[in-house]
């Protein structure tokens, strides 16, 4: 079995904890450089603000309908996902963290009641940090992923599922005939790995909800769609074949995070996989032909060992968006070394780029002071491919000739960021003040 927990509006919760005048008003988190929404309140979603949507299109609702868009705050998002992650890994023996807002867990050998135990982890995910989250338990991470799904949607949308599975639904526990009802009510397009084009294409089938993708035969569905959707669906059987390596990706983060076999206690060995996580992500963020404007980084200790615990994670703010490893290795280098901290046996990391953008969109800046590094960009695909063979056969090597030249500090003031909240859990000058 395994739990999807997931951070509901993730960016938009995030700043209604700090500001609660923000509840049930329409609020929309705008991506780097306030160009478009990224996050929207259901309120927003509502008022039919799609996501991706150009802020300039919607700026007229903010008149009209009292809709609050906010700059994305990154350092704040990053900070609450740790706290939110931080409980969730809990539940169970093995956390796979696939973005921001979202992590698997393993239930393997958990004993007691899995709902009752999911209830009331998000029960203490909400005390905690004021995070609001839906969970969704399956015998797979396919299947998981569609409770989860299901979960948020019986909530946000009553009638369209029984609302009893609102916030957490455990498919484990239905009657063959129930799980028949809700795949019968769930179109094919959620399926976790089924993109737009297969989904248009399954519907010309008459392929339209998750039950009429059940009934298929695997070979159809390998011969016509490939052995990934093949996989896809043995998982919606209830057969495990997705490892998190193979994961679908998230369109909007990309992360990459593991456990270590043997607790970590000093700098270097950190240093080493960080890097190689930058890499990695750096690999799959170039194959979707994306750029990362942000990367955050953090480093954990066991929450079931004995001993001290740290959990800390740091985001940091590329010059501009990049899809170059050496940018992306070098800010997560400097992210672990502002929070490595001796004396504790770390037992995972994890490196995640976010507010991506197409690698296409080119932004019309004055480029005074980096003239030479502008000319080194069209070197950059050579250069990338020599990183990645290097990070990959000497992984350190890589990282001295990254680790020149950071300067996230400069970025701060270079971006256009009008509307942006403070840093509420990262820094003691914004600390919130509360009143009894
Ligand atoms: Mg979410």
């Amino acid at each position: 079995m395994y739990a999807l927990i997931d951070g509901n509006n993730f960016y938009v919760s995030c700043e209604r904890v700090f500001r609660p005048a923000l509840n049930h008003t329409p609020v929309v988190v705008l991506s780097n450089n306030d160009g478009c929404a990224i996050s929207r309140s259901n309120e927003a979603k509502a008022l039919g603000v799609a996501m991706g949507e150009p802020f300039f299109k919607i700026a007229d609702l903010q008149q009209k309908a009292g809709l609050v868009a906010l700059s994305a705050n990154f350092a704040l998002y990053g900070d609450m996902s740790q706290r939110m992650m931080t409980v969730a890994a809990g539940l169970g023996p093995e956390q796979e963290i696939y973005s921001i807002d979202e992590s698997f867990v393993s239930l393997a050998g958990v004993q007691g009641d899995l709902l009752v135990r999911a209830r009331r982890m998000r029960e203490r995910i909400l005390q905690w940090t004021g995070l609001p989250t839906c969970v969704g338990i399956g015998e797979t991470k396919t299947l998981a992923k569609l409770a989860n799904h299901i979960a948020k949607t019986a909530e946000r949308k009553p009638g369209v599922y029984p609302s009893h599975l609102a916030q957490v639904c455990h498919l484990g526990y239905l009657s063959p005939q129930a799980r028949q009802a809700l795949y019968q009510a769930s179109d094919v397009g959620e399926i976790w790995g089924v993109g737009r084009r297969i989904g248009s294409r399954l519907k010309e089938a008459k392929v339209n909800t998750v039950w009429d993708f059940l009934q298929l035969e695997a070979s159809i569905v390998r011969q016509n769609f490939g052995v990934v959707l093949e996989r896809t669906w043995r998982e919606l059987h209830g057969v495990p074949c997705i490892a998190l390596e193979h994961a679908p990706a998230s369109k909007q983060e990309i992360a990459c995070t593991r456990s270590f076999g043997q607790g970590v206690t000093t700098l270097e060995p950190l240093i080493q996989a960080v890097g190689e996580f930058a890499s990695r992500a750096g690999e799959k963020l170039r194959r979707q032909h994306s750029c990362a404007s942000q990367v955050l980084v953090f480093i954990r200790t066991s929450p079931f060992r004995e001993g001290p615990r740290y959990s800390q994670s740091v985001v940091i703010p590329l010059r501009r968006p990049s899809a170059n490893t050496a940018h992306l290795v070098s800010a997560a280098t400097a992210g672990l070394q502002l929070i490595y901290k001796p004396g504790y046996q770390f037992a995972k990391a994890g490196v995640m780029l976010l507010d991506l953008s197409a690698d296409d969109v080119h932004q019309g800046e004055l480029d005074l002071e980096e003239t030479q590094d502008a000319a080194q960009s069209v070197q950059t695909p050579r250069l990338m491919h020599a990183l990645d063979t290097l990070n990959q056969r000497y992984g350190r090597g890589t990282l001295g000739m990254a680790s020149t030249g950071l300067t996230e500090q400069s970025r701060l003031w270079s971006m256009r960021q009008e509307r942006l909240t403070p840093q509420y859990t990262t820094s003691w000058q914004d600390l919130p003040i509360a009143r009894a």
